[in-house]
């Protein structure tokens, strides 16, 4: 059983998971788990994508590589997809958006050609990673946060990490109520 819930950090390119993902790990003891890192560092890729100059991940190899991680908890995916992780083995989605003009700044900065910025623009329009997230887990856990300023990462980073202690307090309590009925 886990003691640390895991949790998914997801959105369109650029919103801004990194960066939450990574004070989120700060303050909250939780484990960064960078899929982009991953799918390299554990050889997760099948081929690459020319046009839009991105690498193909085989889901597969992906979900038996953080397998393990998954089951022991803590661990905060910071991905732009979420339906592939098992909804078993996830607590909480948070779902990142952006403004138009403040992503597409962030886009060009990065220097993104025209298909991939077009692409990842119509993405945050049509709220894609939000139907995802809604589509493949429940309701409860899904949580759309906006990360514009630079106060949002603050607020949505300390929420997150206030929710993270509540799950560790209800779980252990949990555990220890099973083990105390002896049933
Ligand atoms: P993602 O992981 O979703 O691709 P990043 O975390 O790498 O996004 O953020 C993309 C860029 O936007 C970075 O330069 C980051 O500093 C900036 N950024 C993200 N969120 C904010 C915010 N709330 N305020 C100001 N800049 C932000």
């Amino acid at each position: 059983m886990r003691t640390s819930p895991n949790i998914i950090i997801t959105g369109t390119p650029g919103v801004g998971k990194t960066t939450h993902c990574e004070q989120l790990a700060q303050s909250s003891g939780l484990k960064h788990l960078d899929i982009n890192k991953i799918v390299k560092e554990r050889n997760c890729s099948d081929g690459y994508d020319e046009e839009l100059k991105s690498v193909i991940v085989d889901e597969d190899k992906l979900l038996d590589a953080i397998e393990e991680d998954l089951e022991k908890g803590g661990q905060i995916i910071d991905w732009h997809a979420c339906d592939l992780f098992p909804a078993s083995l996830i607590d909480l989605v948070c779902v990142i958006r952006c403004d138009s003009t403040t992503l597409y700044d962030r886009l060009k900065a990065r220097g993104y050609g025209d298909k991939k910025l077009e692409e990842n623009m119509d993405a945050e329009i049509m709220e894609v990673l939000l139907q995802e997230a809604r589509d493949a887990y429940e309701e409860e856990i899904v949580v759309e946060l906006h990360s514009e300023e630079a106060e949002m990462i603050e607020s949505n980073v300390e929420r997150i990490a206030a929710w993270v202690g509540n799950w560790r307090r209800d779980n252990a309590a949990n555990g220890e109520g099973e083990d105390g009925d002896g049933a």
